[in-house]
């Protein structure tokens, strides 16, 4: 086997390296301004997304993507990533977790701490899903084709997943379906408001080209100003609200989040 130690494979592995060694010192660090609602410790600083700022695609800049905060991602105490941060702030401000109370809920893609947050809101059920199931707890849920019953649901969560997702226009009548008339949805997901439309294109299909238009190799586009249009078609009722209004009262920059970034909550009408 041989190893290709050229300085275009060591340069990443020594990111890697170099975060790994930070985010264990910080822990060691007892204090500091900043503030994870994830886990309730103090901390000097947020971490920059694995691979620093330099990793993060031009495009991002360039269509000034409002997305997650790439410079202020992870906590060093507990990994938190800043969107399950914000997701949490936004929903203990509108009481959304009282929502979660006694719910059936069905959460996509489920992250780690918004995961503990949603289980102490007490739902009656709930649901981790994922294409590509990680953990025991995790079922296999394809969003596109559900087996769920009309109405199952009262909430479903999809953070950051549907710019991963071939058809949203399928998935989302999918998610209208398996909710109750009435029902929330989170829909978090990043966007551009300097594109008119989204822009999608079925033959960018390499990681590289997916990379460079849609600022992440895994997405499948990038929403514009039409986003509300979109989710408003499939018959969803917009309840989105804004970090200014909602979060006056959360310092970004003590809590490690996007100010920029939305609460996608929308209600099926
Ligand atoms: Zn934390």
């Amino acid at each position: 086997m041989s190893v290709d130690l050229s300085i275009s494979n060591t340069l990443p592995f020594a990111k890697r390296i170099w975060a790994s060694f930070v985010r264990r010192y910080s822990r060691l660090v007892l204090s500091g301004p900043c503030h994870c609602v994830c886990c309730n410790q103090n901390s000097p600083f947020f971490l920059p997304f694995t691979g620093g700022t330099s990793a993060i695609p031009p495009v991002n800049y360039k269509l000034d993507v409002v997305g997650s905060d790439l410079r202020h991602y992870s906590c060093p105490k507990c990994e938190s990533s800043d969107r399950e941060r914000h997701l949490k702030l936004y929903c203990q401000k509108l009481e959304v977790d009282r929502l979660m109370a006694s719910a059936r809920v069905l959460h996509f893609a489920p992250e780690r701490w918004f995961a503990v947050f949603v289980a102490a809101a007490g739902p009656s059920e709930h649901i981790k899903a994922d294409l590509y199931p990680v953990a025991a707890d995790i079922q296999k849920v394809d969003m596109l084709a559900m087996s769920f019953p009309n109405a199952s649901f009262d909430l479903v969560i999809a953070n950051h997943v549907l710019e991963h997702v071939a058809d949203d226009a399928q998935a989302l009548s999918e998610i209208h379906r398996v909710l109750r008339p009435g029902g929330w949805a989170i829909l978090q997901t990043p966007y551009s408001a300097m594109l008119q439309t989204t822009f999608e294109d079925a033959g960018i299909v390499s990681r590289d080209a997916r990379e460079h238009a849609y600022g992440q190799d895994d997405h499948v586009r990038l929403y514009g100003q039409d986003i509300f249009d979109r989710f408003a078609a499939a018959g969803f009722e917009s309840r989105v609200a804004r970090h200014e209004t909602a979060l006056i009262d959360i310092d970004p920059a003590v809590y490690g989040v996007n100010p920029r970034e939305p609460f996608f909550l929308f209600q099926r009408a």
